[in-house]
This record gives C-alpha cells, sequence and structure tokens, in this order.
C-alpha cells in the first residue's frame, strides 16, 4: 500500500477515498480484503511484516481504522471491534476492581444495563446520574475512587446534550478519564478528543457504516498511554476484532459518510420543524429545535448540524404512538439507527420497566429518503388512527 495523501486534504476527500490508498502490485483503488488468519515467518524467525495471527490483527481493518482515526484526530489510533457493545465494555475491563464510575441516567439501553448487571458483578461500582447537570456530575465524583466518567450526547432516545469540555475539566480533576459515546453525533459533527476526552467510542454499526449490514465498534483514543494499551490487550485476548468482510464494508461506508449524514442531518431538521407543528404531536425532541433544552449547548458543540436522529412524543398516549408505529409504509418499524432507510421505533417497550424514555414516544432515524415523502407517510400513520 502506499499513500500520496498531503495532510491539508479535507476530511471528506480522505474518506471518500479511503485515505487515497493504491494496492502496490495491482494499482486497484480499492483495497483487497484480507482473510488470511496467519502469516509466514521471516526465515530468521521474525515477522517483519508486523502480522503474526488474525486474532490481534488484520490488514483490512487496519485500512478502516486509519479512515476512523483520521476522522477523530486520534493520537493513539482506531480500533475496531465486533459490535458497539464489544468496544464499549472493552473500556470499563480496563479499569480494575472497585473503580468508580459515573454513568449518564439517559443513555444506550442495553450498555445500562450492562453496566448494572454485569460490570457490577466485576467489581466496578457504577452511578447513574444526569451528566448534563454538572452539580449533579461534580457530586457524583469520589476523588481517587472515581476512575472513568462515561457520557453519550446527545443521548438516546430524549437526545439530551452533555458538554463534553465541561465534563472532561470535572473528570480530570477527580482523576479519571472521560469516555463519549459519540454514536449519535458522528465524527463529522462532534470531536470529544478535541474537547477534552480521552476514548470516543462508536457503534459503527450506525451511521459510519450507514447500510445496516454490519455490526462493528470502534474506539478513538487520545493517547497511547497504559490504559490504551490495556484496551488494545483486552481486544486481542478476547477476540473482539472485526473480521475482514465487516471491515471491508465498514470502509465502503465511510467514504459516503459526509455526504449521507449532510442529508440524514437536513432531513431530520426538516421534520422536526414539520412535525412540530402536528397536531398530534404534543412534543418534538432534537436539539436543533431552539426549545430544547440542550439547544444552545449543541450549537457550541457540534458543527454543521444536529444529527439524524429525534423523538416524537405523540398526543393519546402508549398505545396512539404504538398505533402510529403500526400504520407507517415508507418509515421501517425497527430497532437500530443511523442507516439510509429512515426507522420507527417505540422505544419503552424494548427497554422494558426502569426506562427513562415516556410511553408516548416514538424514535425516528432519518434516512436519505425524499423528507417530504416521510413527513407524508408518519402524517397519514398519526392521522390514521
Ligand atoms: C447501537 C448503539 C450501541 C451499541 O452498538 P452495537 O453495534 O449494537 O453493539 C451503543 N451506543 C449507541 C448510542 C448505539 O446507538
Amino acid at each position: 500500500m502506499s499513500t500520496d495523501a498531503p495532510r491539508s486534504w479535507s476530511k471528506r476527500s480522505l474518506a471518500a477515498q479511503a485515505m487515497g490508498h493504491v494496492d502496490l502490485q495491482t494499482r486497484a483503488v480499492v483495497a483487497p480484503i484480507h482473510v488470511s488468519t496467519t502469516y509466514i515467518r521471516d526465515p530468521d524467525n521474525q515477522y517483519s511484516s508486523g502480522f503474526v495471527y488474525g486474532r490481534p490483527d488484520n490488514a483490512t481493518v487496519r485500512e478502516a481504522e486509519a479512515v476512523l482515526a483520521m476522522l477523530e484526530e486520534a493520537q493513539a489510533g482506531a480500533l475496531l471491534f465486533s459490535s458497539g457493545m464489544a468496544a464499549a465494555t472493552a473500556v470499563f475491563q480496563a479499569l480494575d476492581p472497585g473503580d468508580h464510575v459515573v454513568a449518564p441516567t439517559v443513555m444506550y439501553w442495553a450498555l445500562r444495563r450492562w453496566l448494572s448487571e454485569e460490570a457490577t458483578r466485576w467489581g466496578l461500582e457504577v452511578d447513574f446520574v444526569a451528566t448534563d447537570d454538572l452539580d449533579a456530575l461534580r457530586a457524583a465524583m469520589r476523588p481517587g475512587r472515581t476512575k472513568l466518567v462515561w457520557i453519550e450526547t446527545p443521548s438516546n432516545p430524549l437526545w439530551t446534550v452533555t458538554d463534553i469540555a465541561a465534563v472532561a475539566e470535572i473528570a480530570h480533576a477527580a482523576g479519571a478519564r472521560l469516555a463519549v459515546d459519540s454514536t449519535c453525533a458522528s465524527p463529522v459533527v462532534t470531536r470529544p478528543l478535541a474537547l477534552g476526552a480521552d476514548v470516543v467510542m462508536h457503534a459503527a454499526t450506525k451511521v459510519l457504516n450507514g447500510h445496516s449490514d454490519v455490526i462493528a465498534g470502534v474506539l478513538a483514543g487520545a493517547a497511547p498511554d497504559a490504559f490504551w494499551t490495556r484496551i488494545q490487550r483486552i481486544r486481542s485476548g478476547q477476540g473482539a476484532i472485526l473480521g475482514p468482510f465487516e471491515a471491508y464494508l465498514l470502509l465502503r461506508g465511510l467514504r459516503t459518510l459526509h455526504v449521507r449524514i449532510a442529508a440524514q442531518m437536513a432531513g431530520a431538521a426538516d421534520l422536526a420543524r414539520r412535525f412540530e407543528a402536528h397536531p398530534s404531536v404534543h412534543a418534538v425532541l432534537y436539539p436543533g429545535l431552539p426549545g430544547h433544552p440542550g439547544h444552545a449547548l449543541a450549537a457550541r458543540q457540534m458543527q454543521g448540524g444536529f444529527g439524524t436522529m429525534l423523538s416524537i412524543r405523540v398526543a393519546g398516549g402508549a398505545a396512539a404512538a404504538v398505533a402510529a408505529a403500526a400504520a407507517v409504509g415508507l418509515w421501517k418499524r425497527a430497532t437500530s439507527l443511523g442507516g439510509v432507510e429512515s426507522l420507527i421505533e417505540h422505544r419503552a417497550s424494548i427497554e422494558g420497566p426502569g426506562t427513562p424514555c415516556p410511553d408516548d414516544l416514538l424514535r425516528l432515524s432519518v434516512g436519505i429518503e425524499d423528507p417530504d415523502d416521510l413527513y407524508a407517510d408518519l402524517d397519514r400513520a398519526l392521522s390514521a388512527r
């Protein structure tokens, strides 16, 4: 592989060409998929290629990691995992028993459940606080014992916005690291490492891949320190690396990230404004609306848009929300987010008891369809009851 990419090219240009790598043997502009699990030793018994075995490392995975590290400007680089959950849990597994962790009340539900049901069994102490309330966060810190603050912004499914720079200061002052689940912002819109975070995590399953055909997760690190080395060892030891075929699909998805996300964010902003005036909707949750509690902060922290996700609260309660989701045609009634096809989901039914999600809420993941069609379809579904 060779690269002729001058550093001055924009991220959009570098992503479109997957860093401009060209295969030296064939001059192919698309990197090959490396499937080998093992590599031949040199006659002097070394591995001069740098590759030894498929579980710690893979050349196709490295290609996708290079794009992700570039997007996040990650000094330590990026590590791809077999899912967003595998990436996120590796961060917590890099801590020690007895360490204290602070995480948000409103966050990706499966990770919240893993933290309260599994991480605690391995000796982590976890407190959930409203991380958008900096006083509440300060009060939850236990200097010397709190080793990690985990935030998600905007966070599922209320799109609460948390001040990354302010939280980084609070965490660091107490001797803790800050990790940010930036899945719903994307590296196009927010760069947590530049704002002081130590680790940024994405479910690459979502907008990074964008085509709902890969489960993948990524971590990007601010510094190649001992904590980052430990995360690397955890991925390799537990065999949590992404497969080469998935890495190839993700790399293909990343080439169109900037144009997809621009179209999706424009669609989300348009729909948020239109549903705000809809008689069957009593609230629209979207950080781009001036009435959203996190709007001013989001306008500072997010560049170029407010994300591709919004939620609506349906007048008439849970039954009306479920009925509306049942009546859509163009929207697809399914979990997940970030893909080119728009998805709608009644979140309270999937999250179950204890969720902070109101039961009249429908989560909307906006794809690249014509926003007029998306509006007309959901308008008809809301009015059909
Ligand atoms: C989907 C998602 C995850 C988990 O990712 P998987 O690839 O499904 O394991 C974590 N955080 C957020 C915000 C997500 O949307």
